[in-house]
């Protein structure tokens, strides 16, 4: 059962205040976080934890990622109600149910088997209408493309050629992108004649983007 107490409810107003404090200035960014119960997404070995300003192991190797990051690349998203986006790294699928509190209709893959499936149940539960795809990110959605944004939650060390050309023009992919351990958060902006260009921002740390879907729960 999913239960969310008034204990819950006032330790996430917490935390939006930290993030407010942190930057983020965006305030549906803010409330959309505010409305969404980080607990239901951690085992329950996390749970007393859930509204701490950190990440958390998902299981499969992964991390459900650290509220900051998640309200920094929402933020830096742009994100309007009624657009499509594609995200990569459904993970716990916290990401995408903010997502979804943006007002988007989000397309989201995830290639470890298990978090794909944990997920869908979870973000079905709770009542969000979703696209969850399992399979190999890199590859994106042709089948549903072009979208107005794409983000990318794990580290990515080369230029995804095949998400951009499912960007609309005038969109805005946001990703951390770079090979070693600490990435800088990138977001690139398709122009209108269908050039890109793109700024850096802070160091961020992902857990790295594999290539190929992985059903099996030990080798990645
Ligand atoms: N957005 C997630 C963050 C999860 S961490 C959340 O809020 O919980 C990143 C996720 O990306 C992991 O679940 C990992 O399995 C997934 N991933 C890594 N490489 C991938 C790829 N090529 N395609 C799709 N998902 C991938």
């Amino acid at each position: 059962m999913l239960t969310d107490s008034y204990r819950h409810k006032g330790l996430r107003k917490k935390l939006v205040d930290e993030l407010k404090h942190m930057g983020i200035s965006d305030q549906r960014v803010l409330d959309a976080i505010n409305a969404v119960p980080r607990h239901y997404f951690l085992t329950s070995a996390f749970l007393e934890f859930a509204y701490d300003n950190k990440a958390f192991q998902i299981g499969e190797g992964q991390t459900i990622s650290h509220p900051y990051t998640v309200a920094i690349q929402s933020q830096l998203l742009s994100v309007e109600p009624g657009m499509k986006v594609l995200e990569i790294g459904t993970g716990s699928g916290f990401q995408t149910a903010v997502l979804c509190e943006l007002g988007a209709k989000v397309y989201s893959i995830e290639r470890q088997k298990l978090l794909h499936e944990n997920s869908k149940k979870l973000l079905a539960k709770m009542g969000y209408k979703t696209y969850l795809s399992y399979g190999d990110g890199y590859k994106g959605l042709p089948s549903f493309a072009p979208f107005d944004r794409v983000i990318i939650t794990c580290a990515i060390p080369k230029v995804p050629e095949d998400l951009l050309m499912q960007l609309k023009p005038g969109g805005i992919l946001v990703m951390p992108f770079g090979e070693g351990e600490v990435q800088r958060m990138m977001v690139v902006k398709e122009l209108p004649d269908g050039t890109f260009e793109s700024e850096l921002h802070g160091e961020f740390s992902f857990v790295p983007m594999l290539e190929k879907r992985n059903s099996g729960t030990f080798n990645q």
